[in-house]
């Protein structure tokens, strides 16, 4: 087998494996214009994203289970940065009022951090909302967009991404927040018409937005949903 074969050698052939669908990853999200990073451990990225925030910059995080389970808010706050974190604010009891002012500051924030559901092989980023202030920061509004995603997020093609969405990741959002919605309870979509339904918007990201430097980087551990 070659190369190859001495790789397979040298590594699991899972990592091995990872390491493939990761390489294909970065390098169809660079061919869509986007900046792309790679770190081992969420602790490598946690400094890495910390390097792209200047100090005393405004800094938007979207609702994302990754930036909070790899330690990423933890070390923003510990910076002193200024953060809109509107998640936060609900679980200090702050008004829907206040909590949304938080939300329109994510799109005139300097930096806008936050996860995807769903990173395809083939370079766009997939994500569903229910808002829509969190994918709207992603595409227009922010100086400059940070996208976190383990290796959990990637997927083949575009369907998959946009399966992935509906039948994933937000199943397990919605078993965090208890709307009511049947995938809370059969970890699949069933397109619902329920008042509580978390998807209201879905977005692909086919290239970088013109006018938006924007990041991906992607972590080799699980992270999020
Ligand atoms: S449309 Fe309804 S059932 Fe489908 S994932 Fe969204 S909330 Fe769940």
């Amino acid at each position: 087998m070659g190369q190859s074969g001495s790789v397979i050698g040298l590594l699991e052939a899972r990592e091995w494996h990872e390491m493939l669908r990761v390489e294909n990853t970065l390098s169809a999200l660079e061919r869509n214009g986007f900046d792309v990073r790679y770190y081992p451990t969420a602790e490598e990225a946690v400094a890495g994203v910390l390097g792209m925030v200047p100090e005393g910059a405004a800094v938007g995080l979207g609702g994302s289970v990754t930036l909070r389970e790899m330690g990423l808010v933890d070390a923003l706050e510990a910076r002193g940065v200024e953060l809109a974190d509107h998640w936060k604010a609900g679980q200090r009891g702050a008004s829907k009022e206040e909590v949304m002012e938080i939300r329109r500051a994510h799109l005139n924030s300097d930096v806008f951090i936050t996860g995807t559901n769903a990173v395809t092989e083939t370079g766009e980023l997939v994500n569903i909302d229910g808002t829509g202030q969190r994918v709207a920061a992603m595409i227009f509004g922010p100086g400059r967009v940070v996208v976190v995603a383990g290796v959990n997020k990637i997927t083949g093609d575009l369907e998959e991404g946009l399966w992935r969405a509906s039948n994933v990741a937000a199943p397990m959002n919605a078993r965090r927040l208890h709307p009511g919605t049947p995938c809370a309870e059969t970890g699949e979509c069933e397109d619902c018409v329920a008042p509580g339904r978390i998807c209201s918007v879905t977005t692909i990201i086919h290239r970088r937005p013109r006018q938006t430097p924007f990041t991906v980087v992607l972590v080799g551990e699980r992270l999020g949903y």
